[in-house]
């Protein structure tokens, strides 16, 4: 049994389905695609976007890769990335784009409202819509919806995607390049319990066309500046909050704070799993000032115990078990503090 065949058995039963392989055949007659993402794209938006934005242009056909805004500066090493349009930056041309587009990719997001501003350009635009995703809760805007919230990422589904047009033989190290990064970065570097034997044979496949693994760590985890480390030390001395009865913590910043060590977008990605990292925490909450009393929420947490309901209910916002996201409108950094901690015995039961 050839790699492909063997890899194909084990993928997602989305990517299985003749709906996916016959995607392929539609694609030669479009003269143009648009490929996006959520907005606040992380490494795997960006790289699912940029994996099939290459897979497709080396097919020869006419394609645009589209996100609502600027991805964080570590992925700015990802092949193609300078050829991203960013809607919040150009928006008339971009969503001009978007309305002569006959078929807009849509990745890594399960409802328009996730693209921000963008929202209104991709909901009137005639495009059809074809979504691949892993968050739950799809909305019901799609021609075609492959959706599986329990795989790990984006990317591995892209990944699957290309396998059911039997096209990996034809898959370049650049779209192999962006494909690991995003299930790197949506795994938590392969640690998650949502990487499965699969995903391992994805990444299996990917290393075996020689992209430089260690690199792309490299470049994603280890080129931050003083400011953000710095950021992350007194985020950690001076502003956790832990409740270890409740095996809670929560980190706040404000906008002082952000100002103070000249905050970058993801410049805190990731600071939220050093509180999940404490002994006995099994919820990390992290909190940071967007604008003036607004608060962008992340939720991290371990085993059975679900954030998503949590963020959906109280923070308008959703996500996945382990990882959900939302906003707080509240007066101070403290007023919010308090809010969680009036609220620990209604959300989180005693471990
Ligand atoms: P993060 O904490 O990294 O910003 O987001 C973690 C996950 O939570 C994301 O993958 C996404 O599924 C979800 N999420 C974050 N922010 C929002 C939001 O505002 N609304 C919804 N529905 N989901 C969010
Ligand atoms: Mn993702």
């Amino acid at each position: 049994m050839n790699l492909a065949t063997n890899l194909l058995d084990t993928a997602s039963n989305v990517m299985r389905s003749e709906a996916a392989q016959s995607t392929w055949v539609e694609l030669a007659a479009l003269d143009l695609i648009v490929v996006t993402a959520h907005r606040s794209p992380d490494g795997d938006a960006v790289g699912s976007v940029l994996a099939l934005t290459h897979h497709l242009k080396e097919a020869g056909l006419n394609v645009e890769a589209v996100l609502p805004d600027r991805f964080p500066r570590n992925l700015a090493w990802l092949p193609g990335s300078d050829s991203i349009h960013f809607f919040e930056e150009n928006p008339e041309a971009t969503g001009e784009l978007l309305g002569r587009a006959e078929l807009i990719w849509c990745l890594d997001f399960n409802g328009p409202g996730r693209t921000g501003s963008m929202e209104e350009a991709l909901r009137t635009s005639p495009a059809k819509k074809w979504v691949v995703d892993h968050h739950q809760l799809p909305e019901d805007f799609a021609d075609h919806l492959f959706s599986d919230p329990a795989c790990g990422s984006t990317c591995e589904l892209v990944f699957d995607l290309i396998a059911s047009w039997r096209r990996l033989e034809s898959l370049s190290q650049a779209s192999a390049i962006c494909m690991y990064t995003g299930i790197m970065t949506d795994t938590g570097s392969f640690r998650f319990s949502s990487v499965s034997a699969h995903t391992h044979l994805v990444l299996s496949h990917l290393v075996g066309l020689g992209i430089d693994h260690a690199r792309i760590h490299e470049q994603t985890f280890d080129q931050r500046s003083l400011n953000q480390v710095q950021l992350e030390g007194h985020a950690l001395s001076d502003k956790l909050y832990t409740w270890m009865d409740f095996g809670v913590a929560l980190i706040v910043l404000d906008l002082e704070t952000l100002e103070r060590f000249n905050y970058q977008p993801g410049d805190t990605e990731g600071v939220v799993n050093r509180a999940l990292a404490l002994e006995g925490i099994h919820v990390a909450i992290f909190a940071k000032e967007s604008k003036g009393g607004l608060f962008k929420m992340s939720f991290r947490s371990t085993g059975d115990l679900s954030v998503r309901d949590i963020a959906a209910e109280h923070f308008e916002g959703g996500g996945h078990r382990n990882a959900a996201g939302g906003i707080y409108h509240g007066s101070t950094a403290l007023s919010l503090v308090s809010h969680i901690e009036s609220q620990l015995l209604h959300w989180f039961p005693r471990p």
